[in-house]
This record gives structure tokens, sequence and C-alpha cells, in this order.
């Protein structure tokens, strides 16, 4: 026999002291016997109970019964049940709950133990330039500038001695065309020095209180680059690519707040103060917390192409010529790379104020990539193009070849695009695409070759069957 569930309640409304917890569970003690909270089965009838939170006691294959179902609908129906269902979960025998449900826990991701730079490990400037050169193809006098400024950089940061002697900052100013590797130069360097880099766009920048992003926005970036550890960022290296495009304006009668004011705002940044940084927010309001950051050890690194600033080299190099020849002169410099003739007068006259200039005192070129370099990038480098094509296809065991006259057609349309290397990956994309859709078709194809005229759209791939030569 055993004591109906109304009864029990009776019993309690009528002062009885005892707990429902003992009477359930003690039947010794008053001689009930629990029963099953859902089939309200004896426990003599259906096996030994689980007991649980809120004195329910469960059967077992109630509760198995109750876990088919959590797989298979949802659970606020089971809410009438007055079940706490978590709790339920977890007061399940392990061997009963259903294997889909028992997740293992995750090992915690070993975090690797970074190497920190310091004084001893940092690759001189030809270590440095060797593993760029794996990478970066030409460009020799950039890199080398970059390695030599950026190792000087770590040595003055670590060094940190304060004597008379202090190292100036090696800011940098890079001049290049679009996709000659200005930011990839400075990507590879970041990751192989391991610290923290933030890439911005001067164009989204302008003086605090108009639209765009304030000065400080930059230092936000990097913050959030080395996962909001102010320490890290302080050893970072920030990027601010188009930075023509913050020259002074010319002729402009309003305020210059997109141009000459970003410069001015920027002159304490490129310095070194202690700047309110917002945390993961482009501008300062009420709502975001702010963390100060010294920017003396970032290292800033502007980029631009600075269209039209040839121009100007040539005129000032004309102008310093015989007078008479201009007409002549002029010409003269039209096949040489005259950007790296560069000046910093040329650049003021460009519009960047002198202040600013003054803060940036390692300044190179980039130059145009040809026709050969655009070729060395497309097969040297590390994680060349074709090297990650030839990867996707080698999945499938298809052998893919690109021969010669393809490589020249690839380069030469590139050229024409004047994106310098960015257009190569677009070129291949493009005509990939179907090899990559109808090569997994037929398991027969052994391999693939890309010719000129498959990549001029005047002729198809040379496709070979396997075990046929
Ligand atoms: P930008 O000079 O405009 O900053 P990027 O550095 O962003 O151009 O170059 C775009 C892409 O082109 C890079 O991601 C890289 O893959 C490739 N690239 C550009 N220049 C080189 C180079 N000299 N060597 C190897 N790859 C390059």
């Amino acid at each position: 026999m055993y004591k109906d569930y109304d009864d029990v309640d009776e019993g309690m409304s009528h002062g009885d002291e005892r707990d429902l917890d003992d009477m359930l569970n003690n039947e010794d003690d008053d001689g009930y016997e629990k029963y099953c909270y859902m089939c309200r089965r004896p426990e003599s009838q259906v096996g030994k109970l689980i007991n649980m939170p809120n004195n329910i006691s469960v059967c077992r294959s109630c509760m198995q019964k109750t876990f088919d179902s959590f797989s298979s609908m949802n659970l606020g129906s089971m809410g009438k049940m007055d079940i706490d269902l978590s709790q339920l979960l977890s007061m399940l025998p392990k061997d009963m709950m259903p294997r889909s449900q028992r997740v293992k826990k995750k090992k915690k991701a070993e975090k690797k133990e970074e190497e920190k730079l310091t004084l001893k490990n940092i690759p001189a400037p030809h270590k440095l330039k060797a593993q760029l050169d794996a990478y970066v193809i030409g460009q020799e006098r950039a890199k080398k500038a970059v390695c030599v400024a950026v190792y000087n950089h770590y040595k003055r940061v670590l060094s940190d001695e304060a004597d008379e002697v202090e190292i100036e900052k090696s800011n940098m100013l890079m001049l290049g065309p679009t996709g000659s590797g200005k930011t990839y130069i400075v990507k590879t360097i970041a990751k192989m020095l391991n610290v923290p880099l933030a890439i911005t766009d001067a164009t989204t920048l302008t003086e605090a209180g108009y639209i765009g992003d304030d000065v400080e926005s930059v230092l936000s970036k990097l913050l959030a680059a080395a996962d909001n550890d102010v320490e890290r960022a302080e050893h970072g290296i920030v990027f601010i690519d188009e930075i023509d495009k913050i020259a002074k304006k010319k002729e402009t009668r309003s305020r210059d707040v997109s141009g000459e004011s970003v410069q001015q705002g920027l002159l304490k940044l490129l310095e070194g103060a202690e700047i309110e940084v917002p945390v993961g927010a482009g501008s300062k309001n009420a709502m975001v917390p702010l963390e100060t950051i010294n920017t003396k050890n970032i290292l800033f690194i502007c980029g631009g192409a600075f269209p039209d600033l040839e121009d100007i080299i040539k005129r000032r190099l004309t102008k310093t010529s015989a007078i008479g020849f201009k007409a002549e002169l002029k010409d003269k410099y039209d096949d040489e790379d005259v950007l790296s003739k560069v000046s910093v007068e040329d650049l003021r006259e460009y519009g960047m104020i002198p202040e600013f200039l003054g803060r940036l005192p390692v300044m190179f070129t980039l130059s145009k990539l040809d026709e050969e370099m655009l070729i060395a990038i497309l097969r040297e480098p590390k994680n060349a193009i074709l090297k990650q094509y030839k990867k996707l296809l080698a999945l499938d065991e298809v052998d893919l070849q690109f021969d010669d006259s393809a490589l020249r057609a690839i380069a030469k349309k590139a050229l024409e695009k004047e994106t310098g290397a960015r257009a190569l990956r677009a070129i291949i994309e493009d005509f990939m695409l179907d090899i990559m859709y109808e090569v997994p078709k037929d398991d027969n194809i052994g391999s693939v070759i890309i010719t000129g005229d498959y990549v001029e759209g005047k002729g198809s791939p040379i496709i070979k069957m396997r075990g046929v030569d």
C-alpha cells in the first residue's frame, strides 16, 4: 500500500510537522513507501527511485521517457510538471544519460606560451629581411629600410635606459603605388615579431566632433588587436593607409576637418603621449569605457600612393636643371622611377604639414610592380596564389600546372588594371571558377594545364586523363 499524494497534502495541511521529504524518503520512519511523481507507481513496483529536489522522486523509466522527449520536443511543454529540468538533468545517473546529450568537456585551449620580444631575441635586420623575402617579392630598398627601422625601434623600446642619448622614434612613411606591397610588408613583419598590429584608413578620420572617426580610434583598434592588453598594445604597430588623403586641401574656404586637422590631431599620437582611448568604439561617449595608452613606444607607419606627386617631383627636378632644356629634361624623367627621388619639400607641396612629416623620420618608396615581379609574386612566395590552387586541386588528386604563357598573360592582364598585385587574385579566380567546378565531376581527370590562350579566353585548358601520358 502506498499513501496517495492527496492524503499527504491533507496530512500537511492538518498541521503534521513532518517534512514531506522525510515522508517520501524515509519510509522506515513512517511506513510510507516512496512513489514515482510521474507514473505514481510505488518503489516496490518500479525499482529504486531517483530522488530530486522539491521532494520529488522519479522512476527510471519515467526519467528515460523524459529524456527521450527532451530530444524530440521543446522544453517549454515540460514546465507544467513543476520540475526544474536542468536539475533533473544533473541528477541523472551517467549511465542513463543518452549519449547524444553528454557533452565532453572541452579541453582548455592550451595558450601557447608566446615568445615575448626581448633585447636578446629580437632578430637582426638581415635576419628579419631574410624572413620577409620569403613572402614579399622585390622592393629591396623598402624591405631593408623597414627591417632596420623596426629593429632600431624595438631596441629602443626594450632597452628603455634613460641616459643622455635618447634614441628617437623611427616612425615611417612609405610611398608607393597601390598594390605594391605596403600593407603586406607591415603585416608580415608584425606577424614575424608577434606584436599587435592595427591597420586603419586615414580617409575615415576626421577632426574630433565631426562625422567620422576621431584619431584616437586608431588606438582603439590597436587595443582590440592586443586583446585589450594595454601593455601589449603599447608595444604594437599602427599602420595608417591612404595617408595622402589627409593632405591639406587646396583653395578651401571652409575648415579642413578631414585634411589638415587630422594631420594636426595625429601629431600627438606620433610623438608619444598619454591618450584616453575608448575601448571597442570609434569615438568617445558617455557609454564607452576609456583606457589610457601611452603612444611613446608604439611604432607608426604611414603609407600612401600619393598620386600626382610625380609631377611635383619632376617639376622640381627640371627647375634645378639648366634653364633652356626643360622640355627635354622633363621627358628624360618619364621612364625613371621618379617617386624614389622624393624629398620632404615635394611632400610639403603636396599638402603634408611640416610638423607631420617631421614626425615620420624614416621615409622610403616602393616601386611599381612590373611584369616579371608579378609573375614572381604568382609563384614564388611561401603562400603564393598558384601554390594555393595547386594544393586545392591536389586534394582531389589532380595535378594543376600553369605554363609560362599563362603566367605572362595573367601578369599582363593585372598590369592593365593598374591595381598592382591586388589584381592577380581576381583574374585567377575568374578563370579558375570553371575548372574548380568541372574537375571534381570527373574522377578520371589526372592533370590540368592552364595555357595563355585559356587565360585570354581564346582556348581551353589541356586536360589529361589518369593513366594516359
Ligand atoms: P598596398 O601597397 O596598396 O598596401 P598590399 O600590400 O595590400 O598593397 O598588396 C595587396 C596584395 O598583393 C597583398 O596581400 C599581397 O598578397 C600582394 N602583394 C603586393 N605586393 C607584393 C609583393 N611585393 N610581394 C608579394 N606579394 C605582394
